[in-house]
């Protein structure tokens, strides 16, 4: 059983905003590598199909390191890193949504699953 519900969301200063179809009642992704250790992001997973940008298209700057797979997105003029994008080593390509970005959700409502990235 699913809880897909449409969220809105965006970065701090406003130009960046999407709405993004999620299921919070599933645990959302608290990772370790490099980079999440530092940005403090929880992340929902979602299929791209699930994943509207509204605004913010030229504002986003997008930084990749590494194996460069993952598009890590952030707001040019407030540095919020509200999304990012990748694809799956099958090929499909996903959304990694900062769930700390999404209007009215309760951060302490929603299980957290501890991902080891750091080792990968
Ligand atoms: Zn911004």
């Amino acid at each position: 059983m699913t809880e897909l519900k449409t969220y809105e969301g965006g970065c701090h200063c406003g130009k960046v905003r999407y709405s993004v179809k999620l299921d919070l009642s599933q645990p959302v992704v608290s990772c370790n590598c490099s980079i999440c250790s530092k940005t403090g992001t929880m992340l929902g997973f979602v299929p791209v199909e699930n994943f509207t940008l509204r605004s913010g298209e030229k504002d986003l700057t997008d930084y990749q390191f590494n194996k460069k797979v993952i598009h890590h997105l952030f707001c040019s003029t407030c540095g919020v890193r509200s999304f990012g994008k990748g694809t799956t080593p099958d090929g499909r390509q996903m959304v990694a949504v900062n769930v700390r970005c999404l209007d009215g959700v309760d951060l302490e409502s929603i299980k957290v699953m501890k991902v080891d990235g750091k080792s990968f």
